[in-house]
């Protein structure tokens, strides 16, 4: 048996005591998300300097070309804001400007969101990834002999691994003044400097090089030739997955090309009809044959999981936007009271699987349950706002 668990961040710390009626969705109390995208969305509309939110974007060693991180992130952003704010995403959306941190044009200093590939080879990242808790990927496995059947079993372990990190950013002001706001520290996401993180469209069997071509607008073709492994990393719910995953492909490498705001909308609804899901990594399936198959009566070793990025990255930025983990609510976590309801535990606590703010499925698209939580904390947060200001 072996079994691979990932665990994304959770917040600890201080508790805060739930209200009398609340809703039944999970996510942190407004005011700890008007450092995040949405709440400086809304004060963009009295405070100038938040009309133009700059996303600094590090991401050196990776699958990704730099062309479908900025898609990547764009939908994902895209998918928060129009669950938030319907057709009034698409201005949302326009005041991200993403940036690439360079040494030559370094942009962590300037930027109000961090997005970061940890990189296992940058001793700040190391450091940084260590303070988080991310650690490798470790497998163990044993060989005993069943002495009744004379058989040999094999018995593997993995440990959990942090895969992601996500955080509105920290604030400051004086109540009533609003000139006095202050962003202390910029809405974050970290990947995990563990794994090999893979685009969509790598899942989808699309290599980087025609990836890059079609960012480049240069014509395409044999792209069915080229999408052979179509079937290997990507699940949907179409009769004919072959032919939607293709399409999908298309849709992507159109994207990469002309990656205005209708495409995105058409992308995402591609992706939400067809309830895509990532699938796993076969990495330990292999060594664990491996194992069973060699002479070797233990191994314990160290192993780089292979997984796509988007899933995480929309979780993380989930938690940029305020939202928590809706299959495990914590102290600080707003969700219902105490009522009988097959979804609330024993502490009233709505719990929910089918979200991609819970460690269930990698869900490349929104659930019901995030869009109804979203849609609530976006109302919730405007209110918040027009109270301290
Ligand atoms: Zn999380």
């Amino acid at each position: 048996m072996h079994k691979i668990l990932f665990s994304f961040f959770i917040f600890l710390g201080c508790t805060l005591p739930r209200s009398v009626s609340l809703p039944k969705w999970a996510y942190f109390p407004p005011q700890m998300s008007i450092g995040g995208p949405l709440g400086l969305y809304y004060l963009s509309s009295q405070i100038t300097q938040f009309q133009n939110i700059r996303v600094c974007i590090q991401k050196t060693h990776s699958d990704y070309t730099d062309p479908e991180i900025l898609l990547e992130l764009k939908l994902a952003y895209l998918m928060w804001f129009h669950a938030a704010l319907g057709d009034e995403s698409r201005k949302a959306l326009s005041s991200l400007q993403f940036l690439f941190d360079t040494p030559s044009s370094p942009c962590k200093a300037s930027s109000k969101i961090h997005i970061l590939f940890l990189d296992p080879l940058v001793s700040n990242d190391l450091a940084l990834a260590h303070q988080n808790e991310f650690l490798p990927g470790k497998i163990q496995c044993q060989k005993t002999k069943n002495s009744s059947s004379r058989s040999i079993q094999s018995h593997c372990q993995s440990t959990n691994q942090k895969l992601g990190l996500g955080k509105a950013g920290d604030y400051t002001y004086i109540k009533g003044n609003l000139a006095s706001f202050k962003l202390l520290n910029p809405s974050f996401a970290y990947l995990s400097p563990y794994v090999r993180w893979l685009p969509i469209s790598r899942q989808l069997g699309v290599s980087s090089d025609i990836a890059l071509s079609a960012s480049q607008k240069n014509p395409l073709d044999k792209i069915g030739d080229l999408l052979k492994n179509v079937l290997v990393f990507f699940k949907v719910s179409s009769e004919d997955p072959r032919k939607t995953l293709s399409l999908m492909a298309q849709k992507y490498l159109t994207l990469l090309g002309d990656p205005k705001y209708e495409n995105l909308l058409d992308f995402k609804n591609l992706l939400e009809s067809e309830s895509a899901l990532g699938l796993g990594d076969s990495t330990l399936d292999t060594l664990v044959k491996q194992f069973g198959s060699s002479p070797q009566t233990s191994l314990n070793q160290a192993y780089t999981p292979t997984l796509g990025g988007f899933h995480v990255l929309l979780h993380e930025i989930g938690h940029q936007f305020g939202m928590a983990h809706a299959d495990s609510p914590d102290s600080m976590t707003i969700t219902g009271t105490i009522s009988p309801h097959p979804k609330q535990n024993q502490l009233g606590q709505w719990v929910e699987q089918e979200s991609t703010m819970a460690y269930g499925k990698p869900y490349l698209y929104l659930t019901p349950d995030d869009k109804g939580g979203i849609h609530y904390l976006s109302e919730s947060l405007k209110k918040e706002i027009n109270s301290l200001f």
